[in-house]
């Protein structure tokens, strides 16, 4: 990486993985397509052939496009740069990248310790045993405790999906030891913390998401050490995860405009989650913006994150009911899974991105059947807020309908 001064990481979000454009005579960076490449010397590719097995990246002609695409590249090196790492690995989706994770650990340090809530999938790629992994889920105070002779990796999400409460990465880190942690760090994403600098070891995104940034692109990358970089690379070479050519264009073109998506999205945010605080339907509120949800103060101080992101969950007093009155009167809001777009989503995890996980996890994470997960977007706040506290106010009106015939029932009963 050629790079004579530090960079601010709104100018490295514009430049990075574009810094031989100019020498290319190109202002875009260039899509390449190809699936396989012309061979030149036999012997030569031969020898890169084995290199790349090995999870080298050799110079010269990648051969073939499981093996190593120059678009995907760029994007890897963008990503590495912007989360403070070695390398960046991507993948098809953000499952593939930590399922490539899960595969890398040694046969026989396959027991994980995983901090509930994390992203439903992540839940139940681990719970189901699929990759051979077994698991402990834990709060974050209990991770010590729940290590083993067999422990290979430590699992967790700050802000957590879907409640948006945080975890003291320093403080997991304290309890780790040796054992590498791996942070999800896709609600957070690099602009507002850099989970390498905190001490975990290997930092995940789901790519599409807040990197891509318009919800046309999927994808996932690992930032992390050399070492562990070419051991992903070994595993996506064998499984065939890759990363697309046209994804990893449109991830890395969502990067430039990262910073200033996440800075206007957040403030946003902060705005409803205090709007959402005094709301009569509302019984709870999370937001890193609010004291109740920063309660180490991680971002307040600046400790973890530069800001609260714009991930927000609250609870309804009606439960389920309000819930799905809410979601179904939202008119602006998208009622749809997924995060991290242009526009504002707004979603029930009981029911749709954590049904996955059982009931019990579910609670023990917080993930009731009255939370609302709301990714806010770039439209006005005001906006937002109508027809946010419109579809509120409907839900009042659905709970106070449906009680006053039961309190007429008690009485004459
Ligand atoms: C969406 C998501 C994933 C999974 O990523 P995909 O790209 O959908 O495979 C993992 N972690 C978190 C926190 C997510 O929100």
């Amino acid at each position: 990486m050629e790079q004579s001064f530090p960079h601010s990481r709104d100018t490295q979000a514009v430049h990075a993985g574009r810094q031989d454009l100019r020498d290319l005579g190109v202002h875009a960076a260039p899509l390449d397509m190809s699936t396989t490449y012309p061979v030149g010397d036999l012997n030569e590719a031969a020898e890169q052939l084995d290199a790349f097995a090995s999870g080298q990246l050799p110079a010269g002609t990648p051969i073939y496009s499981r093996l190593h695409n120059p678009t995907v590249g760029r994007f890897e090196d963008a990503m590495a740069q912007l989360e403070s790492g070695d390398q960046g690995v991507a993948f098809a989706s953000g499952m593939a990248a930590l399922t490539a994770v899960f595969l890398a650990l040694a046969p026989t340090h396959k027991h994980v310790v995983g901090v509930r809530p994390l992203y439903g999938g992540t839940d139940h790629l681990l719970s189901s045993g699929l990759l051979g992994c077994t698991v402990s889920w834990v709060e974050p105070h209990q991770v010590a405790d729940a290590i083993q002779s067999d422990t290979g990796l430590i699992v967790l999400e700050t802000p957590q999906n879907p409640t948006a409460t945080l975890v003291d990465i320093h403080a997991v880190a304290r309890q780790a030891g040796d054992i590498p942690i791996l942070v999800d760090n896709t609600f957070a994403t690099p602009v507002l913390q850099q989970p390498l600098l905190l001490g975990a070891t290997l930092v995940v995104h789901s790519a599409t998401k807040f990197i891509g940034g318009h919800g046309d692109a999927m994808g996932g990358v690992v930032v992390t050490s050399e070492s562990w970089a070419a051991r992903l690379r070994g595993v996506r070479i064998a499984t065939g995860a890759v990363l697309h050519p046209f994804a990893a264009y449109q991830l890395h073109r969502g990067l430039a405009t990262l910073p200033i998506r996440v800075r206007h999205m957040q403030s946003s945010a902060a705005e409803l989650a205090s709007r959402l605080d005094e709301h009569l339907a509302v019984a709870a509120v999370h937001h890193p913006s609010l004291l109740s949800t920063d309660r180490q103060d991680l971002v307040g101080e600046g400790r973890q994150m530069s800001g609260p992101g714009s991930m927000l969950s609250f609870e309804l007093r009606g439960g389920f009911a309000a819930a799905r009155t809410v979601l179904s009167e939202l008119k602006i809001m998208t009622h749809a899974v997924s995060l991290g777009s242009t526009d504002t989503l707004a979603q029930h995890p009981a029911s749709l991105t954590h049904r996955v996980v059982d009931e019990a996890g579910r609670e023990s994470g917080g993930v009731n059947s009255s939370l609302v997960r709301i990714s806010v977007g770039l439209e006005s706040v005001e906006d937002l807020w109508a027809d946010l506290s419109h579809a509120l106010d409907m839900a009042l009106l659905a709970t106070e309908n449906h009680a006053a015939p039961a309190t007429i029932n008690r009485a004459t009963a």
